[in-house]
């Protein structure tokens, strides 16, 4: 099996509710496997080398404004890794930067590296609370978490929703949609974090790194917390 490679894009700007857990979970769901993860931080002012998972997490408007501009070093690189299929996953702020733009409620237009035909406006409320989305992505056929975002995000062309939100806002509270997928690129803005409470999404996002389906594990405890999260609205 070969060893996959993560970058986790800065984790010490886009960190906001715990999203590192994300890459935890993943690099345990590998080792528990027997596969090898390398783990590789990139922060401000790092160049970045070819990996097959890119991971980036939430933050606030204000950090989001010095990784736009860092991202922006990188658009080319990082769309020719988005289409030779290279696995992403960004949550919330960090999902926002993967689409064209993000227009916080005050301040410039922060410009995204469009990994995602999407974009973003501030909208007048905070969307706060858990979420529950029907999807086709896992066989359990649900995702959930938890939001805290101002951000609307529209999806356009061949960018789709990566499921429909059954309880809460999701994309932008309007038209039912949560989260986004273009080709192995994917974003949410389900926080919790996202996959240890969802283990058929992160092996899913396994899978797609290492071209085959990985073998399942004792995931007891992962499934009662994602059971007991289902339909849960406070
Ligand atoms: N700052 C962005 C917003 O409010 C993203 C927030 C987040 O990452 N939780 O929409």
């Amino acid at each position: 099996m070969k060893k996959i490679k993560l970058a986790h894009l800065y984790p010490k700007l886009l960190n906001i509710y715990g999203d590192k857990g994300n890459v935890l979970a993943l690099k345990c769901r590998c080792e528990w496997r027997g596969i090898e993860i390398e783990i590789d931080e990139i922060n401000i002012g790092d160049s970045i080398s070819e990996h097959d998972i890119y991971f980036i997490g939430g933050g606030q408007d204000l950090q989001q404004i010095e990784v736009s501009k860092e991202l922006e070093r990188h658009k080319e690189f990082l769309t020719q890794e988005r289409d030779r299929m290279a696995v992403f996953l960004g949550i919330c702020g960090g999902y926002q930067l993967m689409g064209h733009y993000y227009q916080p409620h005050n301040g410039e237009r922060l410009n995204g590296i469009s990994l995602l035909d999407a974009y973003t406006i501030a909208g007048d409320k905070r969307f706060i609370g858990n979420v529950t989305v029907k999807t086709d992505l896992t066989d359990n056929g649900t995702l959930v978490g938890f939001e805290n975002h101002s951000g609307l995000t529209y999806l356009q062309g061949e960018t789709e929703p990566i499921g429909t939100v059954l309880i809460g806002n999701g994309n932008n509270g309007k038209d039912m949609t949560e989260g986004a997928r273009y080709k192995n690129v994917f974003g949410t803005y389900l926080h919790g974090s996202f996959l240890p409470k969802n283990p058929q999404f992160a092996d899913y996002l396994i899978e797609l790194a290492i071209g085959s389906k990985p073998e399942p594990l004792d995931d007891k405890i992962e499934t009662l917390t994602h059971s007991s999260l289902i339909n849960k609205k406070y």
